[in-house]
């Protein structure tokens, strides 16, 4: 029998090895990649993503399209339904130092580009906005803040596909921006500049260009391969162009999606609301989620009683890349929180109080490595 590795499998359900090596993270398995997997492992991966496990045969060497001979058993052991690859929208993240522009900013382009459900609707706050250019659609982070997104990421959430760095051109590079280029790096993010504050008289393009090569980032117009922009939240000179910017390196990066695959989301912001109940602001990474779904969230489970979109609409389901609100959930899960289908809501609740017992025992090494340090502390 063949065996099937991390990279194997990782090419049978169409994801990148690094993103499979961090899926068997969260399940406590720690695999490299040339690692053979458990059968029965895959098997249950396989379903997870509703993927069929089969094992094929598969011809030996090159000439395997015309007169190989069948039967021997060759690498790939895996036959996985077609999956349905779908562009999905770009979700950016604005980053920068503090009073660059990155609040006024993403609120031009709400103003701009993010039209409210009905005539005077109000825009919801679910933790992300959505820009509409033209016939296609930016998803933004509203404003995470470096604490969130290294907590994010720390926790291997990564929901972000563009970071777009905001310098202003009067200021230039400060501590803040270099931490977020550090951090854009870091996470393997594509980073856009925005040069804001373009419209005033101090405004020093050359010293933010000079500042940005300083710390690796080399712009185009200087022969590298970031796109600095300049733009002013507030004349919105520019904003076009960046958005446009956004959408092309999107492009570049082929962003896609199964639809239908098993729903897979990320917790943005998570509250207790009055009248509601937990409420959960979602991003959607993969699948769809639909209303009366089971999912399990982190130490939280239950069935989708409704979602609402960006513009406060009802909706019935949530497609890749959308931010939505999620009600339904039995608590108040953590951001950065994954969320998943299930089967069945029993499944939820079953594998929700699994992850509580995990933590349970985790919070109790924790808490006893405090009293350590506190008794050291006393000597
Ligand atoms: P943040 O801390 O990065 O979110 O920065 P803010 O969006 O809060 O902006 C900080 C200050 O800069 C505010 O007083 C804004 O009005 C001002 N500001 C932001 N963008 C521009 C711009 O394009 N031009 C000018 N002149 N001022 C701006
Ligand atoms: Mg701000």
């Amino acid at each position: 029998k063949a065996p099937i590795t991390v990279r194997d499998l990782a090419e049978g359900l169409g994801k990148k090895p690094n993103e499979l090596i961090g899926l068997l993270m969260t399940m406590n398995i720690f695999a490299a990649i040339n690692q053979v997997l458990d059968v029965e492992l895959v098997e249950k991966i396989c379903e997870r993503h509703g993927v069929v496990f089969v094992r094929e045969r598969r011809e030996k060497g090159r000439d395997r399209d015309r007169g190989g001979q069948p039967g021997q058993e060759n690498r790939i052991p895996l036959s996985v339904r077609p999956h349905r690859k779908v562009g999905r929208p770009p979700v950016v993240v604005f980053m920068g130092h503090v009073d660059h522009g990155k609040t006024s900013l993403q609120d031009y382009i709400r103003h701009s580009h993010v039209t409210s459900g009905e005539a005077g609707g109000i825009t919801q706050h679910i933790g992300a906005s959505v820009a509409t250019v033209g016939d296609q659609t930016i998803t933004f982070l509203d404003t995470p803040g470096h604490e969130a997104f290294t907590a994010m990421r720390a926790r291997g959430a990564n929901a972000t596909d563009i970071a777009v760095l905001v310098v202003a051109a009067d200021d230039g590079v400060m501590p803040q921006t270099v931490e977020a280029i550090n951090h854009a790096k870091a996470a393997n993010l594509p980073i856009v500049v925005a040069m804001n504050k373009m419209d005033l008289p101090a405004a020093n393009p050359d010293k933010v260009l000079l500042g940005l090569q300083q710390h690796g980032i080399t712009p185009r117009d200087w022969g590298g391969e970031t796109e600095v922009l300049p733009v002013s939240a507030h004349t919105g000179v520019g904003i076009n162009e960046l958005l446009e910017q956004i959408l092309l390196e999107a492009e570049m990066l082929e962003l896609n999606a199964d639809p239908d695959a098993p729903f897979e989301g990320l917790v943005i912001e998570a509250q207790m609301e009055t009248g509601m109940g937990p409420t959960a602001h979602v991003l959607v990474r993969n699948g769809t989620l639909k209303l009366n779904d089971a999912v399990i969230c982190g130490q939280c489970y239950g069935r989708v009683r409704a979602l609402i979109d960006s513009q406060g609409r009802r909706v019935q389901k949530a497609s890749p890349s959308m931010p939505v609100k999620v009600m339904g959930l039995s608590s108040v899960p953590n951001a950065g929180d994954k969320i998943l289908a299930c089967a069945n809501e029993r499944e939820a609740r079953v594998l929700a109080e699994e992850a509580m017992q995990a933590a349970r025992q985790g919070n109790l090494s924790v808490e006893r490595m405090v009293t350590l340090d506190d008794m050291f502390s006393l000597l």
